[in-house]
């Protein structure tokens, strides 16, 4: 009874202040307020990775940044990533809309007979367009005049089809999360004649510390902790700008982690031999090509269930995984389980115990440690909405749609966004 008895007077009182309040400003022409959204700014997006961050991490306490964007639009239960589970083919496959076996990177560690080895590491194979085989969002976004700036996306630092972002920056791991969150919140908030319409920012920093000391481990936690709080600095200053209502945020990971034992390596030599085979990669995910003269033996040995792995010919992987059908792809696609890795005998001889990974992935996009995250909020989503578990597909043809583009052809389904988007979400052309 007392409830309903105070009700209609403490609602009273707040709303008689913001009339005055609204009523003063307006008098004043001072700026508006941050909840009302000006219809001279321009609509803009905010693409945030972080890389390697968990589905299941979010709401246990790590991530109140994140939590409180989802509460304030939409998060999926979950994002099914892309066959392989690496960072470059999913990070690029967010962007595109395709699956790893039509853009190209079809592995962090990869050869192609005209264009030769690419390595994560290596900085002018990264930069080499001829690798990157698919539109995107930013070159989507330039190509209809939309000004775009992207944080060190992979592939961002490459002129695919002969373009580049309107800023880029390249990849520098010594800039802290707080100082790339700073740095793109400034693009966010500059006067409407140079903002851009999108930008893209990526952390590497849960990957990095996942994989060195696992996913739950304390040093892990406060990974992410740091990582929200970037986050958290972003939006913060789109309020500050009264630019909330006008922006929306997408924050994605590009896989989970799985927690690996030191124990649970395999040397790629007691695969097959280095006379029968070449090993294109190391990890969870290994290419064979077998030598000249041995495609028969190395197949005899390879193919089949083995203790802890799995190997097929290229043509005849799952197909749920859309994999297989690239040039690049190695002949023989052997997949580790979950936990485990395969490492040349070299590199396992050096590696004290300690060195080896405690997390890894790149294990079947099926395994619920593989999950990756996808939260937005913003003037195009719903409030305190939740989506099914969807593909990272979708990402870009939603994105395409947020900027009102055309999208590229991709192997995506904006249709998956439907039941959370506003009505100011217009239906792409
Ligand atoms: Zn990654």
């Amino acid at each position: 009874m007392a409830d309903s008895s105070l009700f209609p007077y403490r609602m009273r009182l707040p709303l008689v202040r913001v009339m005055m309040l609204a009523a003063l400003l307006w008098t004043a022409g001072c700026a508006t307020p941050s909840t009302a959204p000006s219809p001279s700014e321009p609509h803009s997006v905010v693409l945030i990775s972080i890389d390697g961050l968990p589905a299941n991490a979010l709401q246990r306490g790590d991530t109140p940044h994140l939590d409180a964007l989802a509460a304030d639009g939409v998060r999926a239960a979950w994002m099914n990533p892309s066959y392989p589970v690496l960072t470059f083919p999913n990070h690029f496959t967010l962007v595109t809309g395709l699956r790893p076996d039509r853009h190209g990177i079809i592995h962090n560690s990869m050869r192609d007979e005209s264009v030769g080895g690419f390595r994560v590491a290596d900085k002018a194979a990264g930069a080499d367009a001829r690798w990157w085989q698919g539109e995107p969002i930013w070159n989507t976004a330039e190509k209809a005049g939309l000004r775009t700036a992207i944080w060190a996306w992979p592939g961002s630092a490459a002129p695919i089809d002969g373009r580049r972002p309107t800023r880029w920056v390249p990849y520098s791991p010594e800039i802290s999360a707080a100082d790339r969150a700073d740095q793109v919140a400034g693009w966010m908030t500059e006067p409407v004649a140079t903002r851009p319409r999108l930008a893209a920012l990526y952390f590497e920093r849960v990957d990095n510390v996942s994989h060195d000391r696992g996913p739950d481990a304390p040093e892990t936690l406060a990974a992410i902790r740091e990582v929200d709080a970037a986050v958290g600095r972003i939006v913060q200053a789109l309020e500050a700008h009264g630019l909330r209502d006008t922006t929306d945020v997408v924050v994605v990971s590009d896989h989970g982690m799985a927690p690996v034992r030191p124990d649970q390596y395999i040397a790629l030599e007691d695969m097959a031999t280095i006379e029968q085979a070449e090993a294109v990669s190391t990890g969870q995910v290994i290419g064979f090509n077998p030598r000249a003269g041995h495609k028969a033996d190395t197949e005899r040995r390879l193919l089949g269930r083995h203790d802890h792995y799995t190997c097929w010919r290229k043509q005849d992987l799952p197909a749920r995984w859309h994999y297989g059908t690239h040039p690049r792809v190695p002949a023989i696609v052997c997949q580790f389980d979950e936990g485990w890795n395969g490492l040349p005998a070299a590199q396992l001889r050096r590696a004290p115990e300690e060195k080896l990974n405690r997390g890894s992935h790149g294990y079947d996009n099926a395994l619920p440690s593989m999950r990756a995250v996808f939260i937005a909020a913003g003037p195009s989503f719903r409030r305190g909405t939740t989506l099914p578990a969807f593909d990272n597909v979708d990402v870009y043809p939603l994105l395409a749609e947020l900027l009102g583009l055309a999208p590229a052809r991709n192997d995506g389904n904006a249709a998956t966004f439907t039941p959370v988007l506003t009505p100011r979400a217009a239906p792409a052309h």
